[in-house]
């Protein structure tokens, strides 16, 4: 029975198609086949789920994704991740984002756009060491995905950015 389930929101969608093609270009000689690249994409998905314990809740359409905890009352806890199912480097970096707020720890961090800057560095480190690259559609991505969570914080009240963020503070 589940008695309680701490449920991080992330962001919409932001996902922009008309602007794949010049990285998709980039990223060719990645993995040749797209048979290659399931196969490779799957064996990290898998490694992930061995390393941090996690389980996928589902696989998302959409490029957006949401990590939880559920705990039982038996004291057992499931760290859960729904996003969209690894297939290209915007979509891992996703995934791996999702994988990240477990790896890190809910709450570890404070304010909560500092928490989401952690957890894509994180992200990246994963990234370069399972040889996923951070091509501009993940820069652009993870631009966005900082400017949204900078945004939320001062919307909120947020006095004193931490240093790191300011880059992604925009002039209204
Ligand atoms: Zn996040």
């Amino acid at each position: 029975m589940i008695e309680g389930q701490s449920v991080l929101f992330e962001m919409a969608a932001v996902y922009e198609r008309t602007a794949a093609k010049g990285s998709l270009r980039k990223t060719k000689n990645f993995r040749r086949s797209t048979a290659e690249r399931r196969h490779f994409y799957d064996a990290l998905v898998l490694r992930m789920k061995n390393e941090f314990g996690i389980a996928i809740r589902k696989w998302r359409r959409s490029m957006n994704g949401v990590a939880y905890e559920l705990h039982y009352n038996n004291g057992e806890v499931k760290r859960m991740v729904a996003a969209p199912r690894p297939r290209s480097p915007v979509s891992a970096c996703i995934f791996l984002h999702e994988v990240g707020h477990h790896a890190i720890g809910f709450k570890k961090f404070r304010p909560r756009c500092l928490e989401e800057y952690h957890v894509w560095q994180w992200a990246f480190e994963q990234m370069r060491k399972n040889g996923v690259p951070i091509d501009e559609h993940v820069k652009r991505h993870y631009r966005r995905s900082m400017r949204h969570y900078v945004r939320l914080a001062k919307k909120r009240g947020l006095k004193s950015l931490p240093a790191q963020l300011e880059e992604f503070a925009v002039a209204a």
